[in-house]
């Protein structure tokens, strides 16, 4: 998706934050902890190319806060990659981990690359490099690594094998999202994208919307976005449209149906990459409209399930009158002054590091089998994981109406006062 020169993701995540802390009237040493991460480390990975010259990548770890456990979260391949946007990332880490209630704390890394450009060995040796860097520095005690955007359970297979290379005994545990066989746990691929809607679900429920009467729009179609598409439709949604970035034409473009789109049909004609081939979708019957023609869908409901920056001062004025809800797949998809407009109009917010907290949650069920070496079935898996997210919802929109305050606030409120707790308890402040 396009993004934004000026956006930084890392002075929305300190401006999100400082208006809860404000609230909580949280004391200067725990706000100095906070708004920053722990620990950040900057490194070189040398590529050995295809064509037999060196390219020296750039790789980033943050470790925003380990208070409430080993730190936690993906690493992401992109080529607009920046040490701001892994810090806001490894800080929404640590409020999800906390809201989620699970004993974790929050961590990002990502490396400045391209994978539509990079060959399989490339990218094999990008993810070795990577933990070369950090071999020492993470691990399952420390800070544990997942898939994230461009990133997938190959990558964590070759970084996990590199990992045990180095340190010379198995490691199941220093690393997420596994492919399933391999130490990975059933139901990961599906845990983000499920736990937008079982989200979802809860606030249709609470607002008396019965599913099967909503329509919705969706940005992004990697993985979060079929399986959110997937769950949705099978609770009677319509999706009407779905936006996605095109590799040949550096753009996005909405493919709009309005009678529903067909997820597999879609997926039948989608690159790796999550690009959906455009004359194929003419020819199924698709419309085709510019990226951002997702946002003003007359709909009830909007899933941004692609990058930060998209709900903005700007584009939230194209918003239909008519959505009542926008469940955040994404990580950070909502600048602070849409948030504004959006609560004025009254639209209900299920945040990002709420809804978007199941993958997560699954990593840690993920953790839990490897440390027993017993996996549980696809079912249990998805049973565990609809409880945590409903109970973590509950617990935030029974805060939002008991104080009067938006869902965002209600997340931060809870995820704040677990961390800046913890770090009390451990005498850090
Ligand atoms: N990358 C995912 C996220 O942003 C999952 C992180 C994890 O499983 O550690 O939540």
């Amino acid at each position: 998706m396009a993004q934004d020169k000026s956006f930084n993701a890392f002075e929305m995540a300190q401006t999100q934050f400082d208006k809860v802390a404000d609230m909580l009237n949280l004391d200067q040493g725990t706000r100095d902890l906070l708004r920053n991460p722990f620990r950040e480390y900057h490194f070189g990975i040398p590529v050995r190319m295809d064509d037999g010259a060196v390219k020296i990548f750039r790789g980033f770890r943050c470790q925003h806060n380990d208070a409430r456990g080993p730190g936690k979260g993906g690493i992401r391949f992109h080529p607009q990659e920046t040490i701001d946007t892994v810090r806001a990332l490894s800080m929404w880490m640590t409020w999800k981990t906390a809201v989620a209630d699970i004993p974790l704390g929050g961590g990002k890394g990502g490396v400045i690359c391209d994978p539509h450009h990079l060959s399989a060995l490339e990218q094999e040796k990008i993810c070795r490099g990577w933990v070369r860097q950090i071999a020492k520095n993470v691990g399952p005690l420390a800070d544990i690594p997942a898939p994230d955007v461009m990133t997938s359970g190959q990558h964590m297979l070759w970084m996990l094998d590199e990992f045990e290379t180095i340190h010379g005994n198995k490691y199941p545990g220093f690393i997420t999202g596994k492919p399933v066989g391999m130490g990975g746990s059933l139901g990961r691929t599906e845990a983000t994208g499920y736990g937008v809607i079982y989200t979802l679900r809860e606030a249709l429920k609470e607002l008396g919307i019965n599913p099967k009467e909503t329509t919705a729009s969706v940005q992004g179609f990697g993985n979060v976005a079929h399986y959110a598409i997937k769950l949705y439709s099978e609770m009677g949604g319509k999706i009407i449209c779905v936006s996605c970035w095109d590799q040949d034409d550096q753009k996005s473009y909405t493919y709009k149906k309005n009678d529903g789109i067909d997820l597999d049909a879609l997926l039948s004609i989608t690159d790796r990459f999550g690009g959906i081939d455009k004359n194929k979708a003419r020819e199924l019957g698709y419309e085709q409209l510019p990226g951002e023609a997702w946002i003003e869908q007359d709909v009830d409901i909007l899933i941004p399930a692609a990058l930060e920056n998209q709900i903005t001062a700007e584009s939230v004025n194209k918003i239909s009158k008519r959505v009542k809800i926008v469940a955040e797949g994404a990580n950070g998809p909502t600048t602070p002054e849409a948030d504004k407009v959006l609560k004025e109009r009254n639209v209900f917010v299920i945040p990002d590091f709420l809804a978007n907290a199941g993958g997560v949650i699954c990593s840690y069920f993920e953790q839990v089998q490897c440390n027993m070496n017993y996996f549980w079935e696809k079912e249990e898996v998805l049973e565990k994981l609809d409880a945590k997210m409903t109970s973590a919802y509950k617990a935030v929109s029974d805060l939002a109406k008991k104080k009067n305050i938006f869902t965002r606030d209600a997340a931060y409120v809870i995820a704040i006062n677990r961390v800046a707790q913890a770090c009390k308890d451990r005498g850090w402040v």
